[in-house]
């Protein structure tokens, strides 16, 4: 087993990693910065809920992971398979360490296909798909279909881009309407949720987009088990614990019935949905998470500081870590260059207390249709956060075109150009 020191390392060459290493790399440039990733390729992810709808190319939310990585950093071609932080040491999948001075965590999040029951044989075929894994997929499913039924719905764990699964709603039923499908055509959106939007101002946008789709909303529904064959989908009613059958009294639609006393069976002629995501295993697994609470799992950080709570060396960011707000590229955005700055002050032993300065914000673009978007800006506790240029010239609770053309070409260029490498 070979060991290797770098002075700072770094797990998860994604959003977060690179765009951290970047900007340590241009405040010092002699800063020894290794990043271990095995992924060949690096996604803008973003862009998936527009590819989904076939407007925007896959290969341009593709780049080479070998072109990213920034000049001076070492790139680690390998998956990490245990945190040692006690020792601060990192245990390579082929078995190698590396130890640190400073460690940065950064993985992301795992897709589970196996939190629902059916759905890994189910998804990428029989018209079930997701943008999280496959929005060529989706958008081969929107060409596919004929009319019939339409869900779209979302698991009850935490999810990258909370509103991900519903953008790509409103822009099929635009799709289809166009198609001629419409009148042939009812859209439902089902979700364990009981809103469709955490901040008032948007849900009361997005109340009324999906009035003018006719689209149908059941809340207090988790989807249990998928039957891709069959086309139904099982969900276990929330709500009305003592008899949740209530909350079908004389609305039974067509082929759909009650499987269980809690269970619903709704068949469906496409699904769309984002699976059920989780912190990646080895992460779960190391001393950095929360052992116990509605955060377990998650890398227990400072939630405004990212440093983290027990070892002063490791700081987190992005989807793994454990941050009450919307989990998106926009909140790394704004995470990482609090993780540099309280790194750095760490690293050369500054006096004084580290920059409180990452405040929840985090931002959902909300497409509703092709050419409409709303852009919802927040931080902790769900507080409006808007871009003050922004908000000046237009209402971002507002469906804009100018919002929607930001998304396509404005975030996509700021992102490769800009963000990973440091500038923004
Ligand atoms: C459909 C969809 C739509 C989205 N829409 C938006 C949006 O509109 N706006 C927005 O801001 N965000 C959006 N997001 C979310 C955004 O992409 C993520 O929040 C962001 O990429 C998180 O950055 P990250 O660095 O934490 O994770 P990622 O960017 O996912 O990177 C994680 C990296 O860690 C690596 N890794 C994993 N396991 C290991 C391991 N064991 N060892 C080493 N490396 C490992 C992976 O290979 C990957 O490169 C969307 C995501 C999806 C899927």
């Amino acid at each position: 087993m070979a060991s290797t020191h770098h002075q700072i390392v770094i797990i998860g060459g994604g959003t977060a990693g690179i765009t951290v290493a970047a900007q340590l790399l241009r405040a010092d440039k002699k800063l020894d910065v290794a990043i271990i990733d095995p992924a060949q390729k690096h996604y803008y992810q973003a862009a998936w809920t527009l590819v989904g709808a076939g407007d925007f190319e896959f290969a341009d939310t593709e780049r080479n992971e070998a072109d990213l990585i920034p000049n001076g950093a070492t790139w680690i071609q390998e998956a990490a398979a245990a945190i040692l932080p006690d020792d601060n040491k990192v245990a390579l999948a082929g078995g190698d360490e590396l130890s640190y001075d400073f460690l940065v965590v950064c993985p992301g999040i795992q897709i589970d296909l196996d939190g629902i029951e059916g759905l890994r044989d189910a998804l990428g075929k029989n018209e079930v798909c997701s943008n999280y894994t496959d929005p060529n997929y989706t958008w081969e499913v929107l060409q596919n279909f004929k009319g019939g039924t339409a869900i779209f719905t979302q698991p009850a764990t935490p999810i990258k881009c909370g509103g991900a699964p519903q953008k790509i709603m409103y822009m099929a039923e635009e799709y289809f309407q166009k198609a001629g499908l419409k009148d042939k055509t009812k859209i439902s959106f089902i979700t364990p949720g009981t809103v469709i939007f955490g901040m008032p101002d948007f849900a009361k946008t997005l109340m009324q987009v999906v009035d003018r789709k006719g689209i149908e909303l059941r809340f207090f529904h988790k989807l249990t088990k998928i039957d891709g064959p069959n086309k139904t989908a099982y969900y276990t009613i929330m709500a009305n614990e003592d008899d949740p059958a209530k909350l079908y009294h004389n609305k039974m639609e067509q082929g759909e019935r009650f499987s269980s006393p809690t269970e619903v069976a709704i068949p469906f002629d496409m699904l769309h949905l984002a699976p059920p995501q989780s912190a990646p295993d080895f992460i779960k697994r190391s001393p950095l998470v929360h052992a116990d609470g509605p955060d377990k799992g998650w890398v227990n950080v400072d939630i405004n500081t990212l440093q983290h709570k027990v070892y002063p060396n490791v700081f987190s960011l992005g989807d793994s870590a454990a941050l009450p707000t919307a989990k998106t590229g926009a909140a790394v955005r704004k995470q990482a260059p609090v993780v540099v700055g309280n790194l750095l002050h760490v690293l050369h032993n500054k006096t004084g207390s580290l920059d409180p300065g990452y405040e929840g914000y985090s931002s959902c673009p909300i497409v509703t249709g092709y050419g409409k978007m709303l852009l919802a800006e927040f931080k902790y506790d769900n507080v409006r956060d808007s871009d003050k240029l922004i908000s000046f010239f237009v209402d971002t609770t507002k469906e804009q075109y100018s919002m929607y053309l930001l998304k396509k070409y404005g975030l996509p260029f700021m992102y490769w150009n800009l963000m990973l490498k440091g500038l923004a």
